[in-house]
Parts: C-alpha cells; sequence; structure tokens
C-alpha cells in the first residue's frame, strides 16, 4: 500500500506555511511553500524540497480555500498520495498539554479559552484547524504546540513573583519556540551524542527570537515568557520591558490596549529601534546608526541572557545558533560571541563567515544547526498515523 501523505500547517493572520511529507519510518519531505495574502489577491509559493519555488495567483480565498488550493497544487509532486494526517503548529498549549494531541472537538474547546494568552497568533492557527477539519474530515488532525518543550521549567523559571493564585490562574512563563527546540535538540543528540547531558544554550533567533537552556534534552530555562513578547527584541517586538512602561503609557499617556498591543507586538524591537526595518539582511546592510544602534541591542541583549542561561544551569557546553538571523548573519553571531572566552566561546572567523556547523576554537561547542519546525510537526503526525 502507498503510504499517506502528512500535511503541515503554520497558519497567520493572512498566511499558511505548509509542507508536505511521505509517512513512514521517517517522514520524506516532497513539498514545501507558502500562501501570502489571504483575503486579498492570495499568491501560492510551492515546490519541491530545496528546489525552485513556484508562484501561483490563486486569487480571494479564504484559509479554507486555500489548503484546497495547495492540496490542488501539490498533487504534482505527491505521485498519487492521499493527505491522511495533518499537523498544526498552535503557539499555546498551555499548562495541560505538554505534547502534541489529536484535534477533536473538546480538545479545539480548550484550545480556544487560551486565545487570550496569545492573541495574535492562537485564533488563526484555531481557524486552519477547523478549516482543515472541514477540507480533510477523514484526516487523522494533530496539534503541536510552541509551549509543550517548556513544561519540564522547573517552578522558578515557571512563575512570576506574583501573589500564588495568579500562577494558579495560568500566569506562567510558558516559554515559546518549543518545536525549534526539540529539532535543534535532537539534531544536538544527532550529531554530537557527547552533548546529549551536556549544558547546552539554544539561541533561535528569527523574526521571532529567544534562548533556551537545555539540559538532558528538557528546557530548564527560556527567555520568552506568559507571552511571545518577554526575553530577546524581535524583528517588531520589543522583548524584556519594565511593566512600570506599560502603567506609564495606560495613565499617562492615555494609551488604550489595542494601541499598546500594536506598539510592543508590530511596532518595536529592530524595526523601532531603527526606525526602518525589522529585516536584518537591510539592517547590516545600511550606514545609518540608528541601523548599528538596532544590531548593538539585539546583541547585548542575547549576551546578557547568554550569561542568564549559563547561570542558571550552572555553565555552558555548547552554544548552538539557529533561526533565520542565527543561521544566516556571521556579524551577529561574531559579536555575540566577541569577548565570551570567560564562557569558554571563541569561534573562527572563516567557519563562521561560512555558516559552518562547528564555529569553535574554545572549549565550549558553538554550532549553527539549521531548525526544522514543519518536521518534528510530521514526526509527530507520522507517530499518529503509526499507532
Ligand atoms: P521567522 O521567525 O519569521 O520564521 P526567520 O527565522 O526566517 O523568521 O528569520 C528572519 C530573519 O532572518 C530576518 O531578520 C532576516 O533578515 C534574517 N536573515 C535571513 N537571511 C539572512 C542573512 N543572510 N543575513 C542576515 N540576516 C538574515
Amino acid at each position: 500500500m502507498t503510504p499517506g501523505a502528512i500535511l503541515t500547517i503554520n497558519a497567520g493572520s493572512s498566511s499558511i506555511k505548509f509542507s508536505i511529507y511521505s509517512a513512514g519510518e521517517e517522514p520524506v519531505e516532497r513539498v514545501r511553500g507558502e500562501v501570502e495574502d489571504i483575503g486579498d489577491d492570495a499568491i501560492l509559493e510551492i515546490g519541491d524540497h530545496g528546489g525552485e519555488k513556484r508562484r501561483i495567483g490563486i486569487g480571494r480565498v479564504s484559509h479554507e480555500a486555500a489548503l484546497t488550493a495547495i492540496l490542488d497544487h501539490a498533487d504534482d509532486f505527491l505521485d498519487g498520495q492521499a493527505v491522511t494526517g495533518i499537523g498544526h503548529r498552535v503557539v499555546h498549549g498551555g499548562v495541560d498539554f505538554a505534547r502534541p494531541v489529536r484535534l477533536d472537538d473538546a480538545t479545539i474547546a480548550r484550545l480556544v479559552e487560551l486565545e487570550p494568552l496569545a492573541p495574535l497568533h492562537q485564533p488563526h492557527n484555531l481557524a486552519a484547524v477547523r478549516a482543515a477539519r472541514r477540507a480533510f474530515p477523514d484526516a487523522v488532525q494533530i496539534a503541536c504546540f510552541d509551549t509543550a518543550f517548556h513544561r519540564a521549567h522547573p517552578w522558578v523559571n515557571d512563575t512570576f513573583a506574583l501573589p500564588r493564585e495568579w500562577y494558579d490562574r495560568g500566569v506562567r512563563r510558558y516559554g515559546f519556540h518549543g518545536l525549534s527546540y526539540e529539532y535543534v535538540s535532537g539534531e544536538i543528540a544527532r550529531i554530537a551524542p557527547e552533548l546529549q547531558h551536556g549544558r547546552v544554550v539554544i539561541a533561535h533567533l528569527g523574526n521571532g527570537a529567544s534562548m533556551c537552556a537545555v539540559r538532558d534534552g528538557r528546557s530548564v530555562a527560556s527567555t520568552m515568557g506568559f507571552t511571545a513578547l518577554d526575553g530577546l527584541p524581535m524583528g517588531t517586538r520589543c522583548g524584556q520591558l519594565d511593566p512600570g512602561v506599560l502603567l506609564y503609557m495606560m495613565d499617562h499617556e492615555k494609551m488604550t490596549s489595542d494601541q499598546i498591543t500594536d506598539l510592543l507586538y508590530r511596532k518595536s524591537g529592530l524595526k523601532g529601534l531603527s526606525g526602518m526595518t525589522n529585516d536584518m539582511r537591510e539592517l547590516e546592510a545600511s550606514d545609518r546608526p540608528e541601523a548599528a544602534e538596532a544590531i548593538d541591542y539585539f546583541v547585548f541583549r542575547i549576551r546578557r541572557e547568554l550569561g542568564a542561561m549559563a547561570a542558571s544551569q550552572g555553565g555552558i557546553d555548547a552554544l548552538v545558533f539557529c533561526g533565520g538571523i542565527g543561521e544566516n548573519s556571521a556579524l551577529v553571531r561574531r559579536k555575540v560571541c566577541e569577548g565570551m572566552e570567560w564562557l569558554g566561546i571563541a569561534i573562527d572567523e572563516t567557519a563562521n563567515a561560512e555558516n559552518a556547523l562547528e564555529l569553535a576554537t574554545g572549549k565550549t561547542r558553538v554550532m549553527v544547526i539549521r531548525t526544522d519546525e514543519e518536521r518534528v510537526i510530521a514526526r509527530a503526525v507520522n507517530a499518529a498515523l503509526n499507532g
């Protein structure tokens, strides 16, 4: 029997990133792509693994119609395989979901309750779940959570110093980017098994950015907290902020919650500091002092957290970079590692310029690992299909 195909879905308000794998012992990637501008004149970008991408106009479509369009155009790559499993990236799994879960009505209802904790992501993730269930009623549907990897956090990294009842009401440090940390931890175990029980710090530096201390493959501490705003500055998000700033904005500037949300999520970070862009490539190419300052602040916060992550697990055996910036920006990696000999961190400039896997010249391993959140989702679906 031909094994079925697995569709992974990462849905935002106006986009769906997707990939399609053949199920089997280990999923084999066939197709990867994205639908952009859903709700407007949507464009489907699709191609096989590592190959050229086609760009196809699919008109004004809903999320559900976009999913059908993906499947129509994916047919060319699938040799007649039908989609038997669908994996959804769902940003928030709250306190309860520490592993992937099969999506049924009751589970979806519990995930809807978490929408206030991730208002800019969770509703879109769940809209895609509903659309996919309508479009593929017979497929197994699985949710994979960005928070799940961190559920093993020790209590001190799970809480804020608020009155205890707030912890019980779910105001906790959930941590995010868990699918990326899970993938990278798996790769570390595969590439460098001697680090499997070591003290590892992973820096996921993309448009969203966070860091995680990982020991024995488990999250010990991470920079993101209750929402995906905390920790490092990001493309357009502010990162760590004194909560007094919010009180000031509300009480003295009379800003509404919508205005503050827009400011903190969409207008801050690299974009806000530079006054230009959230794109690191453009910032690196610019000769404006504000661009250099935005990079300096980004690097400064990464270095601060690197110290904190090392301290949280009594030292560091490996620093691993991933995400669009972590994997590709030699400048950011060099600046992060400069003067870090006290943590055993020193890197080879040539290896760094080549985005090589291994950069270290000091006793702490420094690595660049391409993250692959889709594969983590595909594996979870594959496992469910295999019973
Ligand atoms: P997302 O969090 O949206 O998945 P990515 O992980 O793709 O984002 O990261 C996007 C970031 O990576 C952007 O700031 C982009 O400029 C940066 N980036 C990608 N390629 C390079 C490069 N060659 N040099 C520097 N930065 C890069």
